[in-house]
């Protein structure tokens, strides 16, 4: 099987990649504006990579869909931040970018894995959230925050209705806050752009308090990366087509937990951590509300469960990994990459 990532190199992509080659004879052709998260395998020979822009090199990506058998475009922009900060270039990148994508997979009868998100479903009251049952539930035109809920609906919805029409082949996933090594990088975190994991992380390390908006006690469904690729894995491989025209929440419940909680929990690993006495860090924890974080145009998202009920179903999917793991698995990964950059500034001056 031929397998096209356009995103390669982002947290999705590159750890999609290590796992195809890893457990499977499938060929990976992939394009991305860099290559940071993919050392591990740019020498496989089954991998492809090819430096660009989706926005740009429309010849490549049309001449790829053709040539292979299933297609993920998981090129998007998806941090609240940028959100509000932002709004049309999310809309032109997340939706018109993709909506092209979507278009020559129809018009070459390709397979899609649609990276839709368990944002959809925004403000529902629901306590789990329902891929077919729940209700999508916006906030008003100026908070501007749900424009990408807002895009990646509408796609879902376009998809959908190729799908119904016999036109296209799809799945949409929506993955609920995974989290893992290479999540977002501590670059962005250092403008406050990154998603809340990645942030804190980066306040531990480079000693920046971490910030809880509006007190944290909203809450989301954590979930690990190997995981969540557990279940991409099995939609790939589409065993009997049951993943053909479905929507799959993909998340773990037993994970959810208040953004207050989270803070207390990497706090308490990383001055437990062994590599902590490097640091000489004294982390503290401060209440901002959203909108001098985030701006007027941001609004927040309280809940966040999902049902997993029709991955576990049609799947026979569910998630491994518990919330202490998956934290300091992330937590681990990224002192490990300090500590690598470190050294290597260190052998260099
Ligand atoms: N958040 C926070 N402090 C931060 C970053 C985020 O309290 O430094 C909160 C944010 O308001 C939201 C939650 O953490 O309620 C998760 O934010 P994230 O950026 O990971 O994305 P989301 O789950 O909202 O898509």
């Amino acid at each position: 099987m031929k397998v096209l990532i356009l995103g390669v190199n982002g947290f999705i992509g590159s750890h999609l990649s290590e796992r195809i080659l890893r457990d499977t004879d499938w060929e990976v052709y992939g394009m991305d504006l860099g290559k940071d998260k993919i050392g591990a395998v740019l020498g496989n020979e089954r991998f492809r990579y090819v430096e660009g822009d989706i926005a740009i090199n429309k010849e490549w990506i049309e001449y790829h869909i053709k040539k292979c058998d299933v297609v993920l475009p998981l090129v998007a922009i998806a941090t609240p931040k940028t959100y509000v900060e932002n709004p049309l270039g999310v809309f032109e990148l997340d939706f018109e970018e993709n909506l092209r994508i979507i278009r020559q997979c129809v018009k070459y009868h390709k397979r899609v894995i649609f990276p839709s998100t368990s944002e959809v479903y925004a403000m529902c009251g629901d306590e789990r959230f329902d891929e077919y049952g729940s209700k999508l539930v916006l906030g008003p035109i100026n908070k501007e925050r749900w424009i990408y809920s807002c895009s990646k609906q509408l796609l879902d919805r376009v998809i959908w209705a190729y799908g119904q029409r016999g036109d296209l082949d799809f799945t949409l996933i929506r993955p609920f806050n995974w989290i893992g090594p290479r999540l977002d990088s501590l670059e962005t975190a250092k403008e406050g752009s990154s998603r809340v994991v990645t942030q804190f992380i980066a306040s531990l390390v480079y000693n920046e308090p971490i910030v809880l908006v509006d007190g944290g006690l909203q809450s989301r469904s954590f979930t690990y990366i190997d995981d969540g690729i557990d279940a991409v894995m099995k939609i790939i491989d589409n065993a009997g087509g049951r993943a053909t025209g479905q929507i799959f929440n993909l998340g773990n419940p037993e994970n959810n937990c208040t953004i207050k909680d989270l803070a207390h929990r990497l706090l308490d690993m990383f001055v437990h951590h062994s590599a902590y006495a490097a640091y000489n860090r004294h982390p503290e924890i401060i209440v901002q509300s959203a909108s001098s974080f985030y701006g007027e145009s941001y609004q927040d998202i309280q809940t966040r469960v999902p049902s997993i009920e029709n991955a576990r179903k049609l799947l026979g999917w569910k998630p491994k990994v518990g919330l202490d793991d998956a934290l300091r698995f992330t937590l681990d990964s990224f002192l490990r990459e300090i500590g690598w950059r470190d050294a290597r500034i260190g052998a260099q001056g």
